[in-house]
């Protein structure tokens, strides 16, 4: 009998490096012309700290990502209830993943359309209040795919200036002629309104803006639009579930929800899952079911998705009253003590916006802070136009009074060293640490740690092992002197987007259990004949193997998963993020012949 290659099948079934490896040097394949064009790029954004780069974090919770082996307080999140996290949206989406499958192979007009999708769509208009609504796959896809359909050639829309990406994009694609109104400005939006001879107006605006967290004035805007027969759109992705006595957003604390023809909104921040929606008439839905392209030519989301969201809903329905309380509170509570600190603040509600100099203060702040064990974004050009610089802090109904606190301290030591640098021009740090804290003990993580790991070769990490001796972060006062110390600009693009000068205090203790170890595979045949000596460990592949059916073991079609099966996908994610688990050996299962 021949030996099989757990490690081949593995590739094979997860689809890893085995394909990698076939695959040209991309580099190759490029023509030099677009290679100029990307260097060029590049060295002129980052001449102005304007380059980003993707880092991959593990999220633990609502409220707290792992980078490396370092734990971070998230205050970057949009998921102000807290739910990303919640369980109970998994396992509807893992249970309908199970009885239905996971793609729909079709557009919605074609086969994709399932009960579940029609069933939300239900839902989603009993929650905010409308005739019915439209799903589209994304926030972002429903603004490309709503605009679009509406305007064209011969029309105009009035957008804010401050209105998210996807609404300009869908201004763009629409081809109509697009007129920006100055931020919140109902003066200038009623000039633009009067200057308009001719076509269909449509005016779009975000609700609650998504990085200073200021709010448009809905009844003004309202009144402004039935005085112009203008149809109004508006985006409540960050109010929608979070604001509201019904969730029902800035349209209903302004007191205008019935009165807004459509509204736009996502499920990805409050409601703490993914997809996006318009929640509007019956008329206005029949029209986009035929006339947008967003909506006509791409695949329908996942039923398992349309079921997280269902579950999503009733979760809000059942307890959106206490999150959104709890909110409330957390929001409050960070407002006053920033206020307090003496940070400029915009916004009223959960979205705070921290006024920042330029893209260099927002990065080395932002760096600053993560050394502290705290994430917040700086919002840099394109996000916002080059003359507005802020940090945005989002609170969440997880978030407890010790993190908040702990955020504002982390802000405020961020800005006496902005203090510092700008006084004594400093521009280096070095191994900038608690005092007190031993690097003898340092060492770098497990190469299959957590894939994509911002740790640069040489750079100081305390073990897992220290991080009992360090003390909590509201507690570390003493650094290495100033003149250790070196902006983040300087070196965060060699950290590969980490953007800070250092790691923050807060190591993950890591649980013994979940140390990712591989386990030695044993040669089926080596292990047949050694019964005794078999591991008690089962490999990934082998769990794989057995749970995941080959072709000799046919699973009865459309079967819903037994919950057995379901911790199946366990230890596959396990080694997609580099580990494998140890499990129990099963019995005589995995004495599978390959004939
Ligand atoms: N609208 C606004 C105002 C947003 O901020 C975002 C995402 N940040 C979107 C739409 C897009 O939503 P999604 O993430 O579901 O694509």
């Amino acid at each position: 009998m021949q030996a099989r290659d757990p490690q081949a099948s593995l590739d094979w079934r997860i689809g890893f490096q085995s394909i990698d490896c076939r695959l040209p040097k991309g580099d190759n394949v490029v023509p030099d012309i677009w290679k100029k064009y990307f260097n060029e790029e590049w060295l002129s954004r980052d001449k102005q700290k304007l380059t980003r780069k993707l880092r991959s974090l593990r999220h633990l919770g609502s409220t707290k990502v792992q980078i490396g082996s370092h734990e971070f307080l998230n205050f970057s999140s949009n998921d102000y209830l807290g739910l990303t996290g919640d369980l109970r949206i998994a396992e509807a989406a893992a249970s309908a993943a199970g009885r239905y499958g996971w793609g729909t192979a079709a557009s919605r007009l074609v086969t994709g359309s399932s009960t579940l999708h029609t069933k939300l769509e239900g839902e989603i208009a009993a929650f905010r209040g409308t005739e019915t609504s439209l799903l589209f796959g994304s926030g972002y896809q429903a603004n490309l795919g709503v605009i679009s359909a509406l305007v064209g050639s011969g029309d105009t829309v009035l957008s804010d200036a401050m209105n998210h990406a996807s609404i300009v994009a869908g201004c763009k694609l629409s081809g109509a002629s697009v007129r920006v109104f100055k931020h919140r400005d109902c003066d200038d939006l009623e000039r633009h309104l009067n200057g308009v001879k001719k076509g269909r107006i449509l005016v779009v605006t975000d609700t609650l803006f998504s990085i200073e967290g200021d709010t448009a004035d809905l009844p003004r805007i309202v009144k402004l639009c039935e005085r112009f027969n203008a149809l109004l759109i508006v985006d409540d992705a960050h109010a929608n579930a979070c604001l509201g006595k019904r969730g029902r957003g800035v349209p209903e604390i302004q007191g205008v929800n019935g009165q807004i023809p459509m509204v736009v909104a996502t499920f990805s921040k409050g409601l703490g899952s993914y997809g996006g929606f318009v929640a509007c008439s019956e008329q206005i839905r029949d029209f986009l079911i035929n006339n947008s392209r967003p909506f006509i030519y791409t695949t329908s989301i996942p039923i398992a998705l349309a079921a997280a969201n269902l579950e999503a809903l009733k979760i809000v329905r059942r307890e959106g009253d206490a999150l959104r309380q709890k909110l409330a509170t957390n929001t409050a509570f960070a407002r006053t003590k920033l206020e307090s600190a003496g940070f400029e603040l915009t916004g009223d509600y959960q979205i705070i916006g921290v006024n920042v100099e330029g893209p260099e203060e927002a990065m080395f702040i932002s760096g600053e802070v993560e050394f502290h064990g705290v994430l917040i974004h700086p919002m840099r050009w394109p996000t916002v136009p080059k003359d507005r610089n802020c940090l945005r802090v989002s609170i969440t109904a997880a978030h407890t009074e010790e993190d908040i606190s702990r955020m504002v301290e982390a802000l405020k030591r961020a800005r006496n060293s902005m203090a510092k640098k700008k006084t004594d021009g400093l521009t280096r740090r070095v191994s900038r640490r608690p005092t007190g804290q031993r690097l003898d003990a340092v060492q770098a993580p497990a190469a299959d740690d957590f894939g994509d790991f911002d740790q640069l070769p040489g750079e100081n990490m305390m073990s897992a092992s220290d991080s009992s001796k360090l003390p909590p972060p509201s507690q570390v006062t003493d650094f290495a002197p100033e003149d250790e110390v070196a902006a983040p600009g300087d070196t965060m693009i060699a950290q590969e987007g980490f953007a800070g000068n250092d790691k923050p205090t807060a190591p993950i203790e890591k649980n013994s259990e979940e140390t990712p170890t591989k386990v030695a595979v044993v040669p089926e045949s080596e292990e047949e004949s050694k019964p005794d000596e078999a591991p008690a460990t089962a490999t990934v592949e082998e769990d794989i193997q057995e749970e995941f059916p080959t072709d000799d073991e046919p699973s009865p079609s459309g079967a819903t998963l037994a919950p057995e099966a379901m911790e199946l996908a366990d230890p596959v994610i396990a080694e997609i993020e580099g580990g494998t688990k140890k499990r129990p050996r099963k019995t005589s299962k995995h004495k599978k012949s390959d004939d």
